[in-house]
This record gives C-alpha cells, sequence and structure tokens, in this order.
C-alpha cells in the first residue's frame, strides 16, 4: 500500500509500506478521498506544532472511505463491514470533563489522525479502538458523494461555530475570507436562514465563489474601509454576525468595528503561531456590547451533524470540489490549495496520474 509521508520541511513523500491489518478494536479504512486543507499546509512547511520534532507521519484529516475490515472485538456503533464511512479525526481521551460533555476537541490528551496519528493520505488507515468504540466511523449513505462527504469536517468546524455565536433566521452575516472555509460558512449561513451574508474576499476568483456559495453581496477589502462597506450594505447597523475566515490580524480588528450594536463576533480562522497578538479597539465590545468568541475544531456531535447536513443538501457543496488529484501529486495538491483560484482540493488514492491533473470543473 502507498501513503504520503511527512518527511521534513516542504518535503511529501510518497513510500510504499506493508499492508496493515487492523488490531483488537481497531478498523481498518480503505480511503476513497481525503481533503487537503490549509492544516495540512502547515504541516507541510513544518509550521505545524504536531510535526515540529519533524515525525515521518502521514497527514490528511478529512478521510472518506470505505469499511473494509474490523479488528477481533471491535463493534462501531452503526457502521459495518462494506459500509461507506466518514472518519471524525478528533479521538478524546474519553474519561475527563470535556469528553464527558462532548467537547472532545478541548480535551488535553487528544489524538487526531492526520495530525498526532498515520492519517488518510493513503490507500487505506487504521482508526484505533478508542475512535472506533467512540462512533468516529460515521456511515454514509451508498448515495453519499465521497468527494463532496471530505468537506463534513471542515463544514463539522463551521457548523460549531455558527452554533457558538447563534447565528439563526433572520440575521445578517459578514464573513471575511472565501477560502474554502468562508465559503461553508456562507453556504450554512444562508442554509440557517440568514437574510443577508456579506463576503468580503480579495481573490476575484473567490469572490465568484461566494456568489455562487450564495452571499448577496461581495466587497473587496481593497477598495477601503471594509467595515464602513459592511455598514453601509445593513442600512447603517451593520451586520449581527461577524465570521473572520481568514487568518489576517487586521480582519479581527475590523470585525469588532463592522458588527452590530448587541452583535456577535466569531474568531474562527487562527494566526499564525509566531504572531498571534492584535490591537483591538475594545471599546467597540464595551459601547456595543458585542459577544466576542472563538471555536476550535469540531466534536463528534458537531461531525454526525455535519455528515447530515452533506447528505441532505449534496449540491450545496459537491461544486466547492475543485480538484482531484492522485497521491503521486500531493505536492502539487499543496501549491493548488495554495492558490486562491482552486476551491477544494482533495487526493483520491485510487486516482490514476492524469496528464491535465484531474480538475473537476
Ligand atoms: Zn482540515
Ligand atoms: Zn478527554
Amino acid at each position: 500500500m502507498r501513503a504520503i509521508r511527512y518527511q521534513g520541511p516542504n518535503r511529501f513523500a510518497i513510500v510504499d509500506r506493508p499492508a496493515s491489518y487492523p488490531g483488537a478494536g481497531e478498523a481498518r479504512i480503505e480511503v476513497i478521498s481525503a481533503g487537503m486543507c490549509g492544516t495540512d499546509v502547515r504541516i507541510f512547511t513544518g509550521e505545524h506544532a504536531a510535526y515540529t520534532d519533524n515525525p515521518e507521519r502521514v497527514p490528511g484529516h478529512e478521510i472518506v472511505g470505505r469499511l473494509a475490515e474490523l479488528g477481533p472485538g471491535a463493534a462501531p456503533p452503526g457502521a459495518g463491514p462494506g459500509d461507506l464511512v466518514f472518519v471524525a479525526p478528533n479521538i478524546g481521551c474519553g474519561v475527563c470533563a470535556h469528553c464527558s460533555a462532548g467537547r472532545e476537541n478541548l480535551c488535553a490528551r487528544a489524538d487526531a489522525l492526520g495530525i498526532t496519528l498515520d492519517g488518510g493520505f493513503a490507500d487505506e488507515v487504521i482508526v484505533p479502538a478508542r475512535a472506533v468504540a467512540s462512533g468516529n466511523l460515521i456511515r454514509l449513505p451508498d448515495s453519499a458523494d465521497p468527494a463532496a462527504s471530505t468537506l463534513i469536517e471542515p463544514l463539522a468546524c463551521v457548523l460549531r461555530g455558527q452554533e457558538k455565536v447563534g447565528l439563526a433566521a433572520g440575521d445578517s452575516a459578514l464573513v471575511t475570507g472565501a477560502g474554502p472555509v468562508g465559503l461553508l460558512h456562507i453556504a450554512l449561513a444562508v442554509h440557517r436562514g440568514a437574510t443577508q451574508v456579506i463576503c468580503s474576499e480579495p481573490s476575484p476568483a473567490r469572490r465568484a465563489a461566494a456568489r455562487r456559495a450564495g452571499a448577496t453581496a461581495v466587497i473587496d477589502p481593497g477598495d477601503g474601509d471594509l467595515a464602513a462597506a459592511a455598514r453601509t450594505l445593513t442600512d447603517g447597523a451593520g451586520p449581527d454576525v461577524v465570521i473572520t475566515a481568514a487568518p489576517v490580524h487586521a480582519l479581527q480588528a475590523a470585525a469588532l468595528h463592522a458588527a452590530a450594536a448587541g452583535g456577535r463576533v466569531l474568531l474562527f480562522a487562527g494566526l499564525p503561531r509566531s504572531a498571534p497578538t492584535v490591537e483591538l479597539d475594545t471599546n467597540q465590545i464595551h459601547y456595543k456590547e458585542l459577544t466576542v468568541a472563538g471555536t476550535t475544531a469540531s466534536s463528534l456531535e458537531d461531525c454526525r451533524r455535519a455528515a447530515q447536513l452533506v447528505t441532505e443538501l449534496g449540491p450545496m457543496f459537491s461544486w466547492m470540489i475543485s480538484d482531484a488529484l492522485p497521491l503521486a501529486e500531493a505536492e502539487r495538491a499543496i501549491a493548488l490549495v495554495r492558490r486562491s483560484s482552486a476551491v477544494k482540493v482533495i487526493l483520491e488514492p485510487a486516482r490514476q496520474l492524469t496528464r491535465e491533473g484531474g480538475s473537476r470543473e
């Protein structure tokens, strides 16, 4: 079997490794599609905290595949051999206060496939017993599009964020950034009944994608004061909900200025570990009674709900998969993720090398 292995900064090597068999309680998944995201770019460049000691590990945490084999005693709730499954990547310890409350994403002893454990940029992945027993294998109907289903992982994070700030029908929203995660925020906000969804994004290609995702207005932040533009579009009031979906410092400051009085701000995109501080006008929070929140990753329950959304609303998401590449082109996939013309890039281990490289549209 083949896998992509991180071998130090800026090196993803394709390696052959012996076939693996699931041990007690484990499951073997034959990977069909594995999404690539900004986290994988940070892993590739050597900036990810879990990869700083240069482990030879297989990335890939947005995994969809076929449940091929169960180890002795493995009994995944709701899934069986042959099923198409999404593999929720975060594996909490199962016993701490956060895990007990369903916040596996905050568990201090959590593991994650593709982050601290070998992940899905491979023909197959072995899912640990703890994850199999906890329900991390989420069964999808056979009719589900495996490519679009890789979006379950980022959508689960997006869903968690919008729940945290209570984005609901009748709200106006501003999403800053229209990369894959920004597009998911736009599509989900529309689905939840937001009356107005404004998107700010410097790339014309991504602004067009934002429109396709359902944005009612798009702004080029290069055109001037982003907060003022968002207020103008909301009759001077400002959006009820502002979501930062790009790792840009200035967007966090602008979010506070843009939000309506009584509004909610979600700092969704993290900032680079090397430069995490921003100067903020906190009077905006005080005098406008803003609620400022953050969320990180997703819980198992978020993944289950996101799986249901992607299954029910397939076409709302499937167009976002712009490029599907074979494992051997992982480094080219990274380059595509970094280019703003691609929407969502995935790897498909069974895909053969193609000259033009598997662009889906
Ligand atoms: Zn991701
Ligand atoms: Zn825990």
